[in-house]
C-alpha cells in the first residue's frame, strides 16, 4: 500500500484555503508548499537523503512547520528535540536516534552550538541548492518521526512514529470530533511534542488552518478563543488552570473543542470548566500512541467526570486482571516500537495489545479511569493508593498551587503516602491532615506533609514522583 505525498496532494486539493496563521502572517497550503520546498533545497545542501534522520531543535514558528513538511518531502526521519533538554541530552538522544544532522533555529541556536559530534546547522544559515528528489508517495511504514518519550519514569525512549501512525490517529480523531469546513486549530503545544506535531498532520490531512502559537499566554490564548478565530485547541492541564484563571467572560460558541491531555486533570478544574461552558474533551494518549487514543465527550462529561472516556475508533482498550490493573491499547496509531530498546520492546508488546505502563479500570459502560503509572502505585497495609488521586484533592485546597505524593517506607504499613507541596501560605500538617480526611479514606491521607518552593519537573513540565522520593530519603541533608 502506498499513500500519496500529504502535502502535494492538499496543494493540489485545496491551494488556496488557509494552511497556517501566524501572528500576522498567513500561508495557504501553495503557499506552505512553496516555502516547504525551499526549506527542501537548504536540507539537500546539508546532504540529507531517504532514510537518513534529522534532529530538529526548535520552536513554535513558521519555519519548524516548513523544516518537519521538508523532511517528509525527502523522506527524512524527523527526530524532534524538546527544547528544555540540556546539550548533554540532546547530543544522547541524537546519539540514539543515529542522527545524521541536526538543525535548529535561532532561538536554539546558543545551546545547539554546544553540542558536539553531529554535523549541524541552523535553519537560516543554510543556503539553498536544487535538485533534492522529492517524495511522490508516502511510504506508509517508513518512519516519519522518532519522539522521545517524556522521561517521567525513567531515561527517555526513542518512539518510531510511522506515516501509517499519524494518518490513523488523524482520521481516528476525526470520526471522533468530525471536520467541519471552517475548522481552525489552535496550537500552543510544542510541536516537538505528539500533542502539536498531530495537529500540523491533521491540517495537510484534512485541509485545516492552523493557528501557531509561538509561546503559551494564558491571556492571549483567551483572546484567540474569544474571538471566534479558531474552533479547536490542545491543551494540558497546567495551560487549561492558568487559561481559567485569567478569564472573564466566556469563550466564543464556535469554539467546539477543548482537548485535555498529557496527564491527569483535577476533578475541581473539570467542574470549573463545566461551569463556564467550556467544551472540555479528556483525552488519554502517549507518544507512543501518537497523539490521544481514548476522548470522553462533553456530553458524557457530566456523568462520568473524571473518566478518560472510549477508545477512539477503531482502536481498543482492556484492563489486564480483574478490575483494577495495567491500561492496554492497540491499533494503527500505537508505534511498532522504540529505537535501540530489546528490553523494553519486549516488555511493551503482547500480540496486538501494548502495555500503556499505566493502571487503570473500566466501568460497566466501558468507560476508561486511568489511576496512574504502574510504577508509583503505593502499597499501604494491603491497600493500592493512587498518588494521583491524594494530588488532584491537594490542588482542590485553595492555598495549594501544586501537589506531589509518593510512598515512604512506614514501619507499621510498609509504605504511607507522603505529600510535597507548593503555596504562598503558612499550612499546618493537622490541617491538612483534616483537609484531606474529609475527601479521603483514612488510608489514603498522607502521612507527612512537606512544603517545598517548587516540584521537581522534566522538560515536559511533568512532576518527577522519582525525585520527590529521593527527596525524601535524603531529607536529613535538607
Ligand atoms: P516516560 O514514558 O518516559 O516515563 P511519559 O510517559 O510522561 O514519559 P508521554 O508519552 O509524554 O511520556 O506521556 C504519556 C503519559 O501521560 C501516559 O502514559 C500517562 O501516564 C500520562 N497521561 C496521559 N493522559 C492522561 C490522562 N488523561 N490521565 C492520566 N494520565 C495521563
Ligand atoms: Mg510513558
Amino acid at each position: 500500500m502506498t499513500m500519496p505525498n500529504w502535502l502535494v496532494q492538499r496543494a493540489f486539493l485545496t491551494p488556496d484555503r488557509t494552511a497556517l496563521t501566524f501572528q500576522e502572517q498567513r500561508w495557504t497550503f501553495a503557499q506552505l508548499l512553496k516555502e516547504t520546498h525551499q526549506m527542501v533545497n537548504k536540507l539537500h545542501t546539508a546532504g540529507l537523503k531517504e532514510g537518513d534522520a534529522c534532529g530538529l531543535l526548535a520552536s513554535n514558528r513558521p519555519e519548524t512547520v516548513f523544516a518537519i513538511f521538508a523532511l517528509q518531502q525527502l523522506g527524512v526521519a524527523a527526530v524532534m528535540l524538546n527544547s528544555r533538554l540540556t546539550s548533554e541530552e540532546i547530543k544522547w538522544q541524537l546519539e540514539d536516534a543515529g542522527a545524521y544532522y541536526f538543525l535548529y533555529d535561532e532561538s536554539a541556536a546558543q545551546k545547539a552550538r554546544t553540542v558536539s559530534g553531529v554535523r549541524s546547522s541552523s535553519m537560516s544559515e543554510l543556503h539553498e541548492t536544487a535538485g533534492a528528489d522529492i517524495k511522490e508517495e508516502y511510504f506508509p511504514e517508513g518512519t516519519c518521526s522518532i519522539m522521545y518519550t517524556s522521561g517521567t519514569t525513567g531515561r527517555p525512549k526513542g518512539v518510531i512514529q510511522t506515516y501509517a501512525n499519524h494518518y490513523a490517529s488523524a482520521t481516528a480523531s476525526a470520526f471522533n470530533l468530525g471536520l467541519h469546513h471552517d475548522d481552525a486549530w489552535l496550537c500552543a503545544v510544542p510541536v516537538f511534542h505528539i500533542s502539536g506535531y498531530s495537529i500540523l498532520m491533521k491540517s495537510v490531512l484534512y485541509g485545516m488552518e492552523v493557528h501557531l502559537v509561538e509561546k503559551f499566554d494564558a491571556e492571549r490564548v483567551n483572546q484567540a478563543l474569544k474571538s471566534g478565530d479558531v474552533t479547536m485547541i490542545s491543551v494540558v492541564t497546567a495551560m487549561l488552570s492558568t487559561m481559567l484563571h485569567a478569564l472573564d467572560g466566556s469563550y466564543h460558541p464556535r469554539l467546539r473543542s477543548v482537548l485535555l491531555g498529557g496527564g491527569p486533570a483535577p476533578v475541581s478544574m473539570l467542574e470549573a470548566c463545566k461551569e463556564k461552558g467550556i467544551p472540555v474533551f479528556q483525552t488519554y494518549g502517549m507518544t507512543e500512541t501518537c497523539s490521544q487514543i481514548v476522548t470522553l465527550a462533553p456530553e458524557d462529561a457530566l456523568r462520568k467526570i473524571g473518566s478518560a472516556g472510549k477508545p477512539l475508533f477503531p482502536c481498543a482498550v482492556k484492563i489486564e486482571g480483574e478490575e483494577e490493573g495495567e491500561i492496554l491499547v492497540s491499533g494503527p496509531n500505537v508505534t511498532k516500537g522504540y529505537l535501540n530498546r530489546l528490553d523494553a520492546n519486549k516488555a511493551a508488546f503482547d500480540g496486538k495489545w501494548f502495555r500503556t505502563g499505566d493502571i487503570g479500570r473500566l466501568d460497566e459502560e466501558g468507560f476508561l479511569y486511568v489511576l496512574d503509572r504502574r510504577s508509583d502505585l503505593i502499597i499501604s497495609g494491603g491497600e493500592n493508593i493512587y498518588p494521583a488521586e491524594i494530588e488532584s484533592v491537594l490542588t482542590s485546597h485553595p492555598s495549594i498551587r501544586e501537589a506531589g505524593v509518593v510512598g515512604v517506607p512506614d514501619s507499621r504499613w510498609g509504605r504511607v503516602p507522603a505529600a510535597f507541596y507548593v503555596s504562598e501560605a503558612d499550612l499546618s500538617s493537622e490541617e491538612l491532615s483534616r483537609f484531606c480526611q474529609e475527601k479521603l479514606a483514612r488510608f489514603k491521607v498522607p502521612v507527612h506533609f512537606i512544603k517545598m518552593d517548587v516540584l521537581p519537573r522534566n522538560a515536559s513540565s511533568k512532576l518527577l514522583r522519582r525525585k520527590l522520593a529521593d527527596r525524601w530519603e535524603n531529607r536529613n541533608e535538607y
